[in-house]
């Protein structure tokens, strides 16, 4: 349990401001989380790491020379916000470009990749490399579906090491792929662990027994077992993993013991001895071994073992020199400290300006967005009743204040004076950031998807509606992964788009192609009534589902039929006022 607090709420931010104060030689505090206090080399590529907080010394205590850039922390267990990601990347970036890398993990994934986007969009070049290194969570030809667990640790300290030495941004992406690639960890928990201010562990193992595979945050394990002597958990751990191991792995290999948060050093030092026998007797060569607390679950009892499969090149970033306040390896030389408050003021570099014609189109964007928040406040309730269903219910709350955020973060933007793709930008980061829940951060890559298409022409016809609409839906999929059938928003944005690319083909005007879309996607989210859902929360009530329509289908439906009904009205004013 956690005993020292003045606020659950507030308990993950008041954590970090005091990690900060008290590691100020490593990490300064930017909004987001924090970044390197220490110079970096001009063009230096910026690994920025993050997740969600609770499992120091992930993520926050890597950062520092020869290893993080920066780290965006998010809540107790769960991922940092789109907007997070980003302002701490954009803090980091020092001119070579940013690799993001973090565990693999739905909302995660999500909210990084919107910030990808965005960085991507304002000309800061930016990979992602996620890592996938826990053995029970997938089987290993669905190696890319694992989640991350202790292996955060070998990437990072890889990509890390690579940036210190001035690789590019292709070699880094390329060394923590392949460290991802050879890096495996199975782990094991004696008992659950609990929120700040909860009354409640998020799980609990009989006692006496112990659950192998437990992910990090309490999901489920793959077995379970009577509570075994050391030299039993090591030849478990150890035979479990080596029969995992890839194809090319080699001889020389690093083994970490990991401590999930209230094993002692003493056992866990113990586990390490008989590990390290096991692997010896198997004719390995041990390589720079770790033992202690590096990616923890706040009080879990538990231990992982990872094994990191060496060759030259990993070796090599593997044993560089980091010091950072909870990895240190070697001896760095110490490099000034700078003022990173004064960076991350610079970095909100002033907006380019947009030209009057263009800054004038945006009204239109302002207004669609309007006629969006009218449309979802009038169902709200209903849409929320929908999602209750098989859902959380929170359908129509989320979507309102995302698109209430967007509407208002694009009419200031446009009172500004900026063009259609920084209106559009403003709003989507907006919708990300207030929406929340999975529809929010969908909707808000959609949008920034949309602005990024259009960018700051002076004219719009139907061939870039068609472009921003084939772009609001390869967001949507790249980020979501859903497939026609799945009973997502997706079931209706594909008719949509399709209806868009025949109006397209055949020179229909847009007005007309606007209204035919809409009539397609609303015929298609009815549609979806008859569909078990495959993808999100509604999936584990999927027979539930069946009889009422995808509440997501449905307010993209909403939305887009009242963009087709607004949009004409946008034309006669514009002609209206060449008059
Ligand atoms: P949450 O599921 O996080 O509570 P919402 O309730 O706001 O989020 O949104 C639920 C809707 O999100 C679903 O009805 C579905 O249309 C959509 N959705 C869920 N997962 C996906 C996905 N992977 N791709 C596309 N849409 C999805
Ligand atoms: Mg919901």
């Amino acid at each position: 349990m956690t005993r020292i607090f003045d606020d659950p709420a507030t308990f993950a931010d008041d954590a970090l401001d005091g990690f900060t104060a008290a590691n100020r030689r490593y990490v300064a505090r930017v909004d987001g989380g924090v970044v390197r206090s220490t110079e970096m080399d001009q063009g230096q590529v910026a690994l920025v790491i993050g997740g969600g907080s609770g499992h120091y010394p992930a993520f926050a205590g890597l950062v520092g020379q020869g290893l993080a850039a920066g780290s965006a922390c998010g809540n107790m267990f769960a991922s940092p916000a789109a907007g997070q990601v980003y302002r701490v990347a954009k803090t980091a970036h020092n001119g070579g470009g940013v690799l993001l890398s973090y565990g693999n993990y739905a909302g995660d994934v999500l909210h990084f990749d919107q910030a990808q986007l965005r960085l991507n969009t304002e000309g800061i070049e930016t990979r992602t490399v996620v890592v996938t290194d826990d053995i029970a969570s997938a089987p290993i030809d669905q190696l890319e579906t694992r989640r991350g667990i202790a292996g955060d640790l070998t990437v990072f300290k890889v990509a890390g090491a690579a940036a210190e030495a001035g690789l590019n941004l292709d070699e880094v992406e390329r060394l923590a792929q392949k460290a991802n690639y050879r890096t495996r960890s199975l782990g094991v928990a004696f008992n659950g662990c609990t929120l700040p201010g909860a009354e409640e562990p998020l799980f609990t193992v009989e006692p006496g027994h112990m659950s192998l595979g437990l992910g990090i945050h309490g999901e489920p394990g793959i077995s379970d077992h009577p509570m075994p002597t050391a030299s039993e958990l090591a030849k478990l751990l150890v035979t479990t993993l080596l029969k995992d191991k890839p194809d090319d792995a080699g001889t020389r290999v690093v083994p970490i013991v990991n401590g999930l948060g209230t094993v002692k050093y003493d056992e866990l030092f113990l586990l390490y001895g008989r590990i390290e026998a096991l692997l010896s007797n198997g004719n390995l060569e041990i390589v720079e071994p770790e033992c202690g607390e590096l990616v923890t679950s706040l009080d879990m009892a538990g231990v992982s073992l990872t094994l990191l499969w060496l060759d030259d090149e990993l070796e090599t970033y593997w044993s560089a020199p980091a010091d950072t306040s909870a990895f240190r390896k070697g001896n760095v030389a110490a490099r000034a400290h700078r003022d990173v408050q004064q960076l991350a003021a610079a970095t909100e570099t002033a907006a380019e300006k947009s030209t009057t014609a263009a800054a004038s189109l945006s009204a239109g964007a302002v207004a669609l967005l309007e006629a969006a928040r009218s449309v979802v406040m009038e169902h709200e309730r209903e849409l929320g009743r929908l999602d209750a269903v098989a859902g959380d219910g929170d359908h129509g709350i989320g979507m309102r204040r995302g698109v209430d955020a967007a509407a208002d973060a694009a009419a200031s933007a446009a009172a500004a004076g900026e063009g259609v793709d920084r209106v559009l930008l403003a709003a989507g980061v907006a919708w990300a950031e207030k929406a929340g829940g999975t529809s929010g951060a969908l909707w808000g890559s959609g949008i920034t998807a949309v602005g990024h298409s259009l960018g700051n022409r002076e004219t719009y016809g139907t061939a870039e509606a068609h472009a921003a609409a084939e772009a609001f839906h390869a967001a949507i999929t790249g980020l979501g992964k859903a497939e026609a059938g799945d009973k997502t928003m997706v079931d209706a944005l594909l008719p949509y788009v399709q209806t868009f690319t025949e109006g397209n083909g055949n020179g229909t005007a847009l007005a007309e192609t606007l209204t035919a879309a809409a009539a397609a996607a609303t015929l298609a989210a009815e549609q979806t009534t008859e569909l078990r859902p495959r993808k999100g929360r509604a999936r584990p009530l999927a027979e539930k589902s069946v009889g009422h329509a995808d509440p997501g289908a449905v307010s993209f439906a909403l939305i887009v039929e009242a963009i087709a009904r607004a949009y004409p009205e946008l034309t006669n004013e514009k002609e209206h006022t060449h008059e």
